[in-house]
């Protein structure tokens, strides 16, 4: 299995842009208070710059306005991007519209590409994706929300939380029942709701340990839904009925190798902090970054971050060259591993940083709770070590002496072997 670690040198000059600018035009942003007219007023030219560079709404085939990069560019894209919350934004790439404009790329119609994608990818509309239920959210075949065809209408009945963004968006994607007579794999679809349809109520956003009190004022929170007898034209399905998981898998797949390079971005970020603690902070008689202990939170992070870094491209690659089904084992593992990273180099720069880690005086706080998330959303650690597990274990079959028994192996290599043995023992 072939494998290049070297990036092309005119994406890597466009990686080294990125850098440049993300470190000199977007991190800055973060630490003023912005509404969103004015937030939109001075991130309206930071995009204009990032279209002039062809790097614009890069998850899109080229088709579709994007750079039809790969996965493994994108990661690399996204690993700068992923050191600043208003980054992927500003390259036309955030979290839920890209997802859902990836979604419309691959299953929505002309004319739901030209209602909702284009806009969405435009900037002009946000969106959400509101799938998981109180009662339904790591097993979604548990899903209980249903559309039912009525004339030239669905009718969604249901109740939905934790749908990022619901309560700014324009539109949701609600996964629903349409057939509850065949397995929920092929009885759920996608249906683009507008966010003003009658029925559609949105009780709050609910709060959370990132934003326990109050969401900023740039982002919608997560919404609870109540859906009630909430009426859309048919046309609203997204791809054919039965085609929600189908859709969802697609969807997910590149949004989690997109989310740990992402985390790798701000690990690194975090990373950098515990280092220039660990060389200024003199206590004990020396500098921490003469302690031991210190340099055992340096090393271990370094390997670990690597360790993830090398399996996200990895996965991405395989995603590139074989397809995402075949990618199953790789995108699991670097859910769980990549979210663990993060939270732990995290965890370690505020430990070295003392009472000011754990203050607001560094964005270290914020980020070790927006990372405690990470082993929850888009499936908790549990499912994907699970679904790691199972496809390995499905290469092993059962044996009544184990394979590597040295007994057993010593008889036979004494029968494969005979014949040199005999003329051992008959030479004594
Ligand atoms: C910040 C954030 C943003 C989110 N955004 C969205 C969104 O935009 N749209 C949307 O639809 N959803 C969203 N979600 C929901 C998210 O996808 C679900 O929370 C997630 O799938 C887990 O579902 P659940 O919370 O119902 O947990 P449950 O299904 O109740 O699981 C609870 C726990 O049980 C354990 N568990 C579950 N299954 C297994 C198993 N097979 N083996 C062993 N242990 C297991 C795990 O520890 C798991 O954490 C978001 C969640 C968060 C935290």
């Amino acid at each position: 299995m072939a494998w290049d670690f070297s990036t092309e040198s005119k994406f890597e000059a466009k990686l080294a842009w990125m850098r440049g600018f993300v470190r000199d035009e977007i991190i800055p942003l973060e630490t003023l208070d912005l509404d969103r007219p004015t937030y939109e007023r001075i991130t309206a030219p930071l995009k204009d710059r990032v279209r002039d560079e062809g790097l614009w709404a890069a998850h899109l085939p080229p088709e579709l306005g994007g750079g039809g990069f790969g996965q493994v560019k994108l990661g690399l894209m996204h690993e700068v991007l992923g050191q600043c919350r208003f980054a992927p934004a500003v390259f036309g790439n955030n979290a839920p519209d890209s997802g859902n404009a990836e979604l419309l790329a691959l299953g929505g119609s002309p004319e739901q590409q030209e209602r909702w994608m284009h806009p969405l990818l435009r900037g002009e509309l946000r969106s959400s994706f509101s799938m998981t239920e109180p009662g339904a959210g790591a097993d979604p075949t548990m899903l209980t929300t249903r559309a039912v065809r009525d004339g030239d209408e669905y009718v969604i009945n249901g109740h939905k939380w934790f749908s990022s963004n619901a309560s700014i968006a324009d539109f949701l994607i609600v996964m629903a029942v349409t057939d509850p007579d065949v397995s929920p794999y092929q009885g759920s679809s996608m249906i683009v709701v507008p966010t003003d349809t009658p029925g559609v109520d949105i009780l709050r956003d609910i709060p959370v340990m990132n934003h326990p009190t109050h969401y900023g004022r740039l982002d919608g929170g997560h919404a609870e839904i109540v859906y009630t007898d909430v009426r859309v034209p048919a046309e609203n399905l997204v791809g054919n009925p039965g085609d929600g998981f189908r859709l969802a898998q697609q969807r997910l797949g590149p949004g989690r190798i997109h989310h740990a390079m992402r985390w790798l971005g701000q690990s690194k970020r975090a990373f950098d902090m515990l280092c220039e603690r660990a060389v200024s902070r003199e206590t004990h008689g020396s500098l921490l970054s003469d302690k031991q202990m210190i340099q055992d939170m340096v090393a271990l992070s370094a390997a670990e971050m690597a360790a993830a870094r090398l399996l996200t491209l990895q996965a991405a690659w395989v995603m590139d060259t074989a397809g995402a089904s075949n990618a199953r084992i790789e995108i699991g593992m670097i859910k769980y591993w990549g979210a663990k990273v993060l939270h732990d180099v995290i965890d370690r720069a505020i430990q070295v940083h003392g009472s000011l880690g754990f203050t607001g005086d560094l964005p270290l706080e914020q980020m070790y709770r927006d990372a405690r998330a990470a082993r929850i959303y888009d499936g908790p650690d549990e499912v994907h070590k699970a679904t790691v597990a199972k496809r390995i274990l499905r290469g092993y079959s059962p044996v009544e002496v184990p394979t590597e028994h040295v007994p057993t192996r010593a008889e036979a290599a004494r029968r494969k072997f005979a014949d040199q043995l005999d003329a051992v023992t008959a030479n004594l």
